[in-house]
């Protein structure tokens, strides 16, 4: 039986009905909320608040073990969103899964963003046509989501399909946010999870996150190797942040990371995606981008848990990503 606010210690029925007109409606919106938050809401004192996180993480089981059944169980609703490229899907085992954090870098103008546009319009059609009925979230760092974008997508793939789509539809189920610098980035997936409760029940549940792109403002933010341990450690939380959204929503993260073609005498390595190891081993599923000829482009699978190496060859057109 589902936990109701009011078997949080701590919480009265005053205080749990207090939590719901604010919108705290399920124990996990409060698993995510801050202290300060709970604690003007509910008007009771901030160190009260915090108690009362701590139990609703621990009944959500946010950040905390799960037992191998809970993870067996949580893992038959997988689902995958296909690319538009059968090479690619084929390469990724049906399309990018659920529940993962899928990084995909690659030199400026290499086709992250326009990756990143198809999977929103793909994911939100039924899974016969190669989504999951879902709604997406966007954290948009660099202001590259292009709804005009999305409108040529929907055309393609209204052709392709032979079927009539509502660009406008597709477009009101995606839910862009700007992050103006990476503090506010790692805010915004606090944010993604309140909306993503809010949504959970609407028909059109999120089923994709996308932060394009993930690295730019720490990148910004943190010349100098003095710093370099700190921008590690924040950009770990954010990415543990995105996992947590991942795994409560049955929901698929789609991370874009620059590489840059020229030496960058702080970021190291340039063939290296920035972030280095520590995105190594925290995104499921990791995927280099790289221009070929014409509008061909070349999508590597570097590494993941289950899937043996390998190349795809995809185009961007006017109607998307296609074969
Ligand atoms: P990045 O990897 O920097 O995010 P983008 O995903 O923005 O790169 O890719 C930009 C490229 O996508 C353009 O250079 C162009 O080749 C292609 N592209 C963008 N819009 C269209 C379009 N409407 N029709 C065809 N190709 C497009
Ligand atoms: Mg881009």
């Amino acid at each position: 039986t589902e936990m109701l606010l009011e078997d949080l210690p701590g919480v009265g029925p005053a205080t749990a009905e207090k939590l719901r007109e604010a919108g705290f409606n399920t124990i996990e919106a409060v698993a995510v909320a801050s202290p300060a938050e709970l604690g003007a809401t509910a008007e009771i004192g901030e160190a009260t608040a915090a108690k009362i996180i701590n139990a609703a993480r621990q009944a959500a089981d946010i950040g905390g073990f799960e037992t191998g059944d809970m993870v067996f169980e949580r893992r038959q609703h997988i689902g995958k969103i296909k690319t538009g490229c059968t090479e690619f899907d084929e390469m990724m085992g049906g399309g990018i899964e659920s529940q993962s954090i899928t990084e995909i870098y690659g030199e400026f103008g290499s086709g992250k963003t326009q990756v990143a546009h198809q999977l929103a319009v793909n994911v939100q059609l039924p899974e016969e046509q190669g989504g999951l009925e879902g709604s997406v979230i966007i954290i948009d760092t660099e202001n590259t989501f292009r709804p005009d974008r999305i409108q040529q997508m929907v055309e393609g793939k209204a052709n392709e399909l032979g079927i009539e789509l509502d660009y406008e539809e597709f477009l009101k189920n995606i839910h862009v946010a700007r992050a103006f610098n990476s503090n506010h980035q790692i805010l915004l997936v606090d944010s993604a999870m309140d909306l993503a409760n809010e949504l959970k029940d609407s028909g059109k549940p999120v089923r994709l996150m996308i932060v394009d792109s993930l690295t730019a403002h720490f990148r910004a933010e943190y010349i100098g190797r003095g710093t370099l341990a700190d921008r590690q450690q924040k950009l770990n939380k954010h990415l543990h942040g995105l996992q947590r959204f991942a795994n409560l929503n049955n929901s698929a993260v789609l991370v874009t990371n620059q590489v840059m073609s020229k030496p960058d005498a702080f970021f190291g390595d340039p063939t290296k995606p920035i972030g280095g190891h520590i995105l190594g081993h925290t995104a499921t599923f990791r995927l280099y981008i790289r221009k070929s000829k014409g509008d061909k482009r070349i999508v590597k699978l570097i590494d993941s848990p289950n899937l043996p190496e390998g190349e795809a060859v995809l185009s961007v057109t006017r109607d998307g990503i296609v074969d």
